[in-house]
């Protein structure tokens, strides 16, 4: 038998599992079987913490990556002081709720028509390398537009303890930190709107004082590139990558501890903005979806649903992670329910990758069940393959 992850408290009450005060089985009867719903209380309640956490002047950005699901976009932009894409289709999204001047585009790789787009708009651009700015600054030309430009820096560190580093190494993102100050420069005379730094190290991270420590080391290393390029930074985006508790033992990020820290670090005189995807939204999200079969097999069990990785692929341990853990998951009419049985929760498509819980504790459980899979509120469904095998692709319910 394995463990499972912490189920988020808003749905850990025992007894049958609600969703915005709405019983799961409703959600299913109504929208059919599997299906995402997202409570949008639970994302506003999770902001309004984090504000008050964090130091005044410190701006809030959500990365849409993390769920770009439009309803639930435009419930937490009035939120939010900014949005954070990587593409000009999240660009597209954001612009129908934020203003572009609150949107920034970081991402490597952006073509000439993504540039286009986010310099037409307003939006800023965090380049992430010398070439990219120098066709930023042909197209600013030919459109007659000074365009908005950040640079994004990779650090001579990385964030401990991140399930994915991005710094600290050569990377496929952000101008190498010995070489901005000499981009800025260039940037600055070149006579576009020179926006300051982003600065991102890493994702997923659960360690508290790790995080500390790169915040520290970030808004250090901003202050000192500020000073070496000669010109102050109008922003500095430090990043975030604060993580989420899915599998046993992990414990949430103590972001009380992360902004009385930040208070005594930020420089006066200067705008900082944090970034976040999963933190905001991770646990606002259920994946709910029905038993199909019950079978036997070796003398285990095996609840088939009829979802699985296609749809929530992180839960099958296929995105990002090293070892195989289980997410929390629970049988929807009974949480909490006492275990009777070790049985494994797997989804249709034809590969054992498909396996949404591994051998765990379960109530039992039938053909026409409902089981939630929980903290599917980031990189669900835009983060898996769902035309694979072709099963038709879930709605998405913002509740
Ligand atoms: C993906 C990404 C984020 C969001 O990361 P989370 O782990 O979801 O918080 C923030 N900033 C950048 C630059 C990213 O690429």
């Amino acid at each position: 038998m394995k463990p499972i992850g912490p189920i988020p408290p808003e749905f850990a009450a025992p007894g049958a599992l609600t969703i915005a005060g709405r019983s799961a089985e409703d959600w299913v009867a109504a929208h059919g079987s599997p299906v995402f719903v997202y409570d949008p209380a639970i994302v506003a309640t999770r902001i309004a913490t984090l504000r008050a956490a964090m130091p005044a002047g410190l701006d809030i950005h959500f990365a849409i990556k993390a769920n770009p699901f439009p309803p639930l976009l435009a419930a937490i932009a009035p939120l939010v002081d900014g949005l954070d894409v990587a593409s000009a289709g999240e660009l597209a999204k954001a612009v129908a709720v934020k203003p572009a001047s609150a949107i920034s585009f970081a991402g490597p790789g952006k073509r000439d028509a993504e540039l286009e787009a986010a310099i037409a708009l307003g939006a800023t651009i965090n380049v992430e390398s010398e070439g990219e700015a120098t066709r930023a600054l042909a197209i600013g030309d030919r459109l007659g537009i000074a365009p908005r430009l950040a640079v994004r820096v990779n650090p001579s560190f990385e964030l401990k303890g991140s399930g994915m580093k991005m710094g600290g190494r050569p990377a496929p993102f952000g101008v190498d930190a010995a070489r901005v100050p000499a981009l800025v420069r260039q940037i600055i005379a070149s006579g576009a709107d020179w926006c300051g730094f982003h600065i991102f190290a890493g994702s997923q991270a659960l360690d508290t004082q790790a995080i500390i420590e790169t915040q520290a080391a970030t808004v250090a290393l901003a202050a000192e590139l500020a000073e070496q390029a000669g010109a102050q930074p109008p922003l500095v985006n430090i990043g975030g990558g604060f993580g989420v508790p899915y599998f046993a033992g992990d414990t949430p990020v103590d972001v009380a501890a992360i902004g009385a820290a930040l208070g005594r670090w930020l420089h006066p005189g200067t705008r900082y903005a944090i970034e976040l995807g999963r933190w905001l939204v991770a646990e606002c999200g259920v994946y709910l979806a029905r038993i199909v079969d019950r079978k036997e097999s070796g003398g285990e069990i095996f609840l088939v649903l009829d979802g699985g990785l296609h749809h929530q692929l992180a839960a099958s341990g296929n995105f990002g992670t090293v070892v195989r853990r289980n997410y929390p998951v629970a049988l929807a009419r009974d949480v909490g329910g006492a275990a009777t049985e070790t049985v494994s929760i797997v989804g249709p498509l034809c590969t054992p990758l498909d396996r949404l819980a591994d051998r765990i504790a379960f109530p039992r459980a039938d053909v026409g069940d409902v089981v939630a899979v929980f903290l599917a509120g980031a990189y669900g469904l835009t983060a898996s393959p769902h035309d694979f095998l072709g099963h038709p692709k879930p709605p998405e319910i913002l509740a």
